[in-house]
């Protein structure tokens, strides 16, 4: 392989150098975070050989300017809370700390300014968010800045790639393709788990225990809880 590599090779079962050091990247909202993140990212460390995963959550979401999270701190606190059970996973607050709304290609440009040439960044989108890829601000950019994979999320109907196909080309996007976590599917969404505490039912199961806690102490996401309209604001 190219030392420093130009390209990411993450044919699984390949190792790579003691030298290079492998980085996932999951960006969200994470309003909450919870198992349907966590059980694919863990299956991504494990498939992909990430050295360490980082979350990221998103300051603002752009594409869903209606959608207002719970606050900045909040969000990074309960990804804090998640991470310290799982020991490759790890928060970064490179998108909360900045005051712009979050892009993923300048988050991307951010990190790959900071870390050594050597340092491989694995951008992991789920499922869902595939067919959306191609509406994603540079994302030729982010295709040059990291190498994309996939994680397995329960979806509807099979995902629509023609407009993907046609902004990236269909070799790219079959390489995205191969990159697919296998893994189970977790039908668990941050929507479903507020929707769950707003009707005042358990989320025991849908996120780790100390988040659940957390989000009972600070009463987030309870009907008028004075967080539920914080505005802060994807990709
Ligand atoms: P919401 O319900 O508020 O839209 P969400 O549950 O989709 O939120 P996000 O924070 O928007 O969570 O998701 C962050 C990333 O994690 C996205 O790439 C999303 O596709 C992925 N993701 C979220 N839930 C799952 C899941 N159950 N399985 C696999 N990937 C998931």
């Amino acid at each position: 392989m190219a030392f420093p590599p130009t390209k990411l090779d993450i044919r699984p079962g390949l190792p790579h150098t003691a030298l290079m050091k492998r980085i996932g990247i999951l960006g969200g909202t994470f309003d909450p975070i919870h198992l349907g993140h966590l059980v694919p990212a863990q299956y991504a460390c494990d498939f992909l050989r990430l050295d360490s995963l980082l979350l990221v959550p998103s300051a603002s979401p752009v594409h869903r300017p209606q959608h207002h999270p719970a606050s900045a701190e909040h969000r990074v606190n309960m990804c804090g809370l998640a991470a310290t059970a799982l020991p490759r996973f790890e928060v970064s607050e490179i998108e909360t700390a900045r005051p712009e709304p979050s892009y993923t290609a300048l988050t991307l440009r951010s990190l790959r300014d900071a870390l050594d040439p050597r340092v491989e960044l694995v951008l992991l989108v789920g499922e869902d968010n595939l067919p959306l890829l191609h509406t994603w601000w540079h994302v030729k950019d982010i295709l040059s800045l990291a190498t994309i994979a996939v994680l397995p999320r329960p979806t509807p109907c099979p995902p629509d790639l023609g407009p993907l196909r046609a902004m990236l080309g269909g070799s790219a996007v079959d390489a995205i393709i191969a990159r697919r976590v296998p893994g189970p599917l977790v039908p668990i969404s941050a929507t479903h788990v507020r929707s769950r505490l707003l009707a005042g039912l358990s989320i025991a199961g849908l996120v780790p225990r100390s988040v659940a806690d957390y989000i009972a102490a600070h009463r987030l996401y309870a009907p008028c809880s004075p967080d539920s309209t914080t505005t802060t604001q994807s990709s």
